[in-house]
């Protein structure tokens, strides 16, 4: 009887004490990067004041007059700005992709074999798992990850049962091109106005303005336009949707508009994402 009052006790101090500790926010701790803690502390913040965490990846490579790092900085960016809203950590991103033979041979361009790269992103995402988190949202900036990427979560998602989401940011929320720029979305466009609204909406210096004056419209291919042919390597850097549309536009203004929309697209797919994998268990 005196074991039961105090099995009673125990539980009563417990349900009054995790309330309040997980009532905290990421926002309300010292650090939203997860590499800024140590071992330590990540353990007291994991899972009790979030499961939630944010991987950005890219790759590096040929943009036109956009940066080389385009695909890094801009995951990265989205990263910033929504982690309070999904209450997460971000980890550290995963900056090397998997850079199509068109446009590896560019200067700065980086690859990494598509193999390699689904394992490098299975054992990053494993470990993530590992660490106590338990939804994980892949924000990504480059478009040949998106197959190995979901084939890495996908395995890892039957071996452990967590939840994965990856974000390809040019598809997510596509309609923004013409809300704000009264442009067709282009979708799997590069180094187009999208893109380039993404990076100079984080900083308006990175989008060379010299640069893209030189390389003119001699830089660019068409998507849609190019079927029924091949070749090696790409004739552009650059994919515009057509002849007329997708050019820059350096108005700081529309750009942070857009990011800041395209942002919160996402953030509410994740939430949302996140309410109904746990009301899903819930049922289990
Ligand atoms: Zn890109």
């Amino acid at each position: 009887m005196r074991r039961w009052n105090s099995a009673v006790i125990a539980v009563l101090a417990l349900s009054v004490a995790i309330p309040a500790f997980s009532q905290k926010k990421v926002k309300d701790l010292k650090f939203h990067h997860m590499q800024d803690y140590c071992w330590m502390r990540l353990a007291e913040i994991v899972p009790e004041v979030t499961d939630r965490a944010i991987l950005p990846i890219g790759t590096v490579e040929s943009h036109g007059a956009c940066p080389i790092g385009s695909d890094n900085i801009i995951p990265q960016n989205l990263s910033e700005i929504i982690w309070d809203e999904i209450n997460a950590l971000i980890a550290p991103p995963i900056n090397h992709g998997f850079t199509g033979s068109s446009i590896s041979q560019f200067p700065g361009s980086i690859t990494v074999r598509e193999e390699i790269f689904e394992e490098y992103i299975y054992d990053v995402l494993k470990n993530l798992v590992r660490s106590g988190f338990n939804n994980i949202l892949i924000i990504n900036g480059h478009g040949g990850n998106t197959e190995p990427a979901k084939r890495a979560f996908t395995r890892l998602h039957r071996e452990t049962g967590a939840h994965f989401m990856i974000v390809d940011w040019w598809e997510i929320a596509w309609n923004l091109a013409e809300e704000i720029y009264g442009q067709k979305p282009i979708q799997s466009g590069h180094g187009d106005l999208e893109e380039s609204a993404l990076v100079l909406s984080y900083n308006p210096d990175l989008v060379d303005k010299e640069m893209y004056q030189k390389l003119g419209k001699q830089n660019v291919g068409r998507h849609g336009a190019e079927k029924g042919y091949s070749m090696m390597p790409a004739w552009a850097t650059t994919r515009y949707p057509e002849d007329g549309a997708g050019h820059l536009d350096f108005d700081s203004e529309k750009a942070k508009e857009y990011t800041q929309k395209k942002a919160k697209h996402i953030a509410e797919t994740f939430n949302e994402a996140v309410r109904r994998w746990e009301m899903m268990e819930g049922w289990k």
